[in-house]
């Protein structure tokens, strides 16, 4: 693989994590764990991919140079404080840049955060029903946890609209997706202070993180501008990528 790898990589790359977890296991492994983050970056680094910016690789790109490096971007979907507490340190150690792509209801709290929902769900309780499945799991050890939340997500990944349907089940088992926005997500002066940092990008990643193909042509609109001016607003600079949620 080395060998082919030299002749047919790509010249540049985007890898996208979402939460950097210091205890992976107690999130039943839905992260990337800080060990498997920090090789990550040294493994990039070995390999020769030059960890660069959004804005950087594309300019780097567009000048075509024939031995240029080969350029790695380093993403982070939806805005989870871990970014800043976890990833930053083991960023700033090797002056690595990075995106972080924020739908507006992580820091309004208001955002329907069904995958952090169930795993909390499967985390506390030792039986769970999902009524819109029709199904009951029982999970009192971490092996099926893991097992029934990879199931349900699945479940919804199948058709982002089921998502909704969870709703009545948070209720039941007094899970409130709100209060874990504010367990899991940085809050809008986090987030005003990680846009200032210079290693730092911040992107738009829509208004409530819904899946744009299930929605209307002007839904997905509002959820691209809202998100894009609530952003702009908030940080006092242009926000100029956008990542697809879901
Ligand atoms: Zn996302």
């Amino acid at each position: 693989m080395p060998v082919f790898r030299r002749i047919f990589a790509g010249r540049a790359v985007i890898v996208m994590f979402h939460e950097i977890q210091r205890d992976f296991r107690h999130e039943l492994m839905t992260g990337t764990s800080v060990d498997l983050f920090r090789h990550s970056l040294d493994w990039l680094q070995q390999q020769g991919w030059k960890i660069v910016s959004l804005d950087e690789c594309l300019q780097a790109l567009s000048r075509n140079e024939p031995k240029a490096p080969r350029y790695a971007v380093l993403t982070f979907d939806d805005g989870y404080r871990d970014v800043r507490s976890v990833a930053l340190p083991l960023m700033e150690q090797r002056k690595a840049p990075f995106t972080v792509y924020v739908p507006t209801g992580a820091p309004t709290r208001a955002m329907k955060s069904w995958w952090i929902g169930l795993r909390e769900l499967f985390r506390r309780e030792e039986r769970v029903t999902i009524d819109p499945m029709e199904r009951s799991f029982a999970c009192p050890d971490f092996r099926s946890k893991r097992a029934g939340l990879k199931t349900v997500i699945q479940w919804v990944h199948g058709d982002y609209r089921r998502s909704a349907l969870l709703e009545s089940t948070f209720r039941r088992y007094g899970i409130s997706l709100s209060a874990l926005n504010d367990a899991y997500f940085l809050d809008e002066r986090e987030l005003q202070a990680l846009s200032r940092h210079p290693l730092a990008s911040i992107g738009a990643h829509t208004a409530s993180h819904a899946a744009l193909a299930t929605l209307d042509a002007s839904s997905a609109r509002a959820e691209l501008d809202d998100n894009r001016i609530y952003l702009e607003t908030l940080l006092e600079r242009p926000i100029r990528h956008l990542a697809y949620p879901n």
